[in-house]
């Protein structure tokens, strides 16, 4: 539960290291005497990638309640150079994308780098390297947190370019409604976290829960919703509705998407 979740007093303090090691060097604790001449804390365990400049990069995407991961895998090589960060509460859930992401960035480390699962085609001695994927998976963290809660203790305002709400839990009970991850308290907080611009994006299987996310959005004035036309040329609006492992449960079962993406709009002067 909530009590046994740790979380930054505030995002600068946030040690990100551990969730994307090749772009930020551990933070040196000075409270602790032994860290200064331990080499843990000198980042040198860290894939070095070309051309990174270390702790200058900011997560911009975040997947709230990302579950086993898929859409995370898919965004890394469509934003190859943005940090995107999956948040989710179970932590078993947690381990299992981690160790997922460890194992792709390790198979592009190790030149094999097609993507999971789709090395089976190949011939003895191939090894498909010709299709790199971009990022190598570097740019994709997962961690276990309460995002109902702790949001603004992770990032600061304007931060995020993009959130990503899929499949969320629908808490179908009148009185379970305060339980959803879309409510008007929250909203104000993802508007905090987003920049102007910012995009929410928000998909479900259950018309209720759509019609109620597209209604509070709707009606917080720090919002506005995408027309149709750029709903649909969006490639994350594409993505999300095939690649998150709920999205394609729901394929499966043959059952209706409902999709709603809004956009933050300027401070007012
Ligand atoms: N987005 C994924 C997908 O489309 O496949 C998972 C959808 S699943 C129905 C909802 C996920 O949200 C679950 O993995 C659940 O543990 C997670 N979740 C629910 N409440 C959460 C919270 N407050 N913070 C973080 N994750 C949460």
């Amino acid at each position: 539960s909530d009590h046994r979740l740790s979380y930054p007093i505030r995002p600068d303090e946030m040690d990100w290291s551990d969730y994307f090691p090749a772009f930020f060097s551990k933070k040196r604790k000075f409270d602790d005497e032994d860290a200064v001449n331990d080499d843990e804390v000198e980042g040198i365990q860290n894939p070095s990638v070309a051309g990174v400049q270390m702790d200058t990069k900011k997560v911009e995407i975040a997947d709230i309640g990302c579950g086993f991961g898929g859409l995370l895998i898919s965004l890394a090589p469509t934003f190859p150079e943005t940090l995107i960060l999956g948040m989710e509460i179970r932590t078993q859930v947690t381990a299992y994308v981690h160790d997922r992401i460890t194992a792709l960035r390790n198979q592009c480390l190790s030149g094999g780098t097609k993507g999971e699962g789709e090395q089976e085609g190949l011939e003895e001695g191939e090894s498909g390297e010709s299709e790199s994927v971009p990022g190598g998976y570097q740019n994709i963290g997962i961690i276990r947190a309460n995002a109902m809660k702790f949001l603004p203790n992770f990032f600061e305002k304007h931060q995020l370019k993009k959130m990503f709400f899929c499949f969320p839990d629908p808490h179908f009970k009148a009185r379970k409604h305060k339980a959803r991850i879309i409510s008007p308290t929250l909203i104000a907080e993802y508007a905090y976290i987003l920049r102007p611009g910012g995009i929410i994006y928000t998909i479900t299987d259950v018309e209720n829960l759509h019609l109620w996310m597209a209604k509070h959005l709707e009606e917080h004035p720090m919002f506005e919703r995408l027309t149709e036309e750029e709903q649909e040329t969006d490639v994350c609006v594409k993505i999300m509705r095939t690649d998150t492992e709920e999205g394609k449960k729901v394929e499966r079962n043959k059952g209706s998407k409902w999709v709603a993406c809004f956009r933050r709009r300027e401070d007012p002067v």
